[in-house]
């Protein structure tokens, strides 16, 4: 088990598995004969990650959640920013100075990253990474002078990310700069994990990295799995809606997982590279997609975009579809998701203007 005295997000995770597990235990009283469901949990990406397997025997389920797990700490030592041999501090580290060759799971999720970077229009954005610690949310919090910020902004200057596909490498050309995947690789592990449960043999399962879930098949009974998306505004478990979900991926990008409050003014960890600001125009984004990769770039990157231009990128992306909370707490449904998305009987869906 890895433990480091990274942050975590386990509220993210007691309000998501709260229904996932109500579901199974259920199950758990009166298994079918036929299937065995198999639970486990270890920290890994600073997180609490749940992992969840159904396959047709225990020892086949047992280790389809032991693979999993196994890739996701793999991921970890390739792409964590708190792991100094880590690939992606490799490639910080040499800003600058030259390129760095990488594995091909490291070029694939900066690759995606860069590709939510053009749809988000450049809200979202790997090299925020200096200007998030300048925000010191983590530790307590800080607001940083215009000076400084202003200071950073040639170090989140996406064209200097320089990937070379036919060699694998990656450089970052300006001195100084840092790659973050922060906002997107949860919902990558999440990928990868599952195709490890499935490699193994598993016909069913989830894996949850904190808000990133990712789900596959059906429970034994033929259940679809049940997801809860957290309220906002209330407290911890309290929900907005739930919704079932069968091979797709959901992730929550919120302003009430990381953030202090200063003079009646919630600062959080989700900063507009326009303005290396905390944005200002959402207090939730529920992005479900059919890759977790796609669906936690997009929360992070649409969560900057706000309600207006959020809705209409989701609207255009086909298999994307999103739960948007606006600043003023107005909750905005994507088409697709009004006739299975549940809200909780005290919320009304608003409608943008056409
Ligand atoms: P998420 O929980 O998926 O919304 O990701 C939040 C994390 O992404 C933060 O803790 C930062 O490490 C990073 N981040 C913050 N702002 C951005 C942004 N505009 N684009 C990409 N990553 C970001
Ligand atoms: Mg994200």
């Amino acid at each position: 088990m890895v433990v480091r005295s990274q942050p975590s997000n386990l509220r993210a995770d007691v309000i998501v598995w709260q229904l996932i597990v109500w579901w199974l235990a259920g199950l758990l009283i009166s298994p079918p004969v036929s299937a065995a469901v198999v639970k486990r949990s270890q920290m890994h990406m600073g997180t609490l990650v749940w992992v969840t397997a159904v396959a047709p025997d225990n020892t086949t389920a047992q280790r389809a959640a032991a693979l999993a797990l196994e890739e996701i700490k793999r991921l970890d030592q390739l792409l964590s920013t708190w792991i100094p041999t880590s690939e992606i501090s490799r490639i910080n580290a040499a800003a600058g100075r030259s390129p760095v060759h990488v594995s091909p799971e490291t070029m694939e999720v900066l690759s995606s990253s860069l590709e939510i970077a053009r749809l988000t229009d450049g809200a979202f954005n790997i090299c925020v990474g200096p200007a998030v610690r300048a925000w010191d949310i983590n530790a307590g919090g800080r607001i940083p002078s215009k000076d400084e910020l202003e200071h950073l902004r040639p170090l989140v200057d996406l064209s200097q990310v320089i990937l070379d596909h036919q060699l694998q490498t990656v450089f970052l050309a300006h001195p100084g700069m840092e790659v973050d995947i922060g906002g997107i690789g949860k919902g990558f592990a999440a990928d990868r994990a599952v195709l490890a449960m499935q490699e193994a043999g598993a016909t069913a399962g989830v894996v949850a990295l904190s808000g990133d879930i990712k789900t596959f098949g059906r429970l034994p009974g033929g259940e679809r799995f049940v997801f809860g998306i957290q309220h906002p505004r209330r407290e911890p478990g309290r929900l907005l809606a739930r919704l079932e979900l069968e091979n797709e991926a959901v992730s929550t990008a919120g302003d009430y997982q990381r953030y202090f409050i200063q003079h009646g003014i919630r600062y959080h960890h989700i900063l507009d590279p326009a303005t290396l600001r905390p944005a200002r125009l959402t207090q939730s984004v529920t992005i479900i997609a059919s890759e977790g990769t796609v669906a936690d770039g997009l929360d992070t990157g649409i969560f900057v975009l706000g309600p207006t231009k959020g809705m209409a990128l989701i609207e255009q992306l086909p298999e994307v579809e999103g739960v948007i909370v606006g600043h003023d707490g107005a909750v905005y449904v994507s088409t697709g998701l009004q006739n299975r998305l549940q809200l909780e009987p005290d919320i009304a869906p608003a409608y943008l203007a056409p």
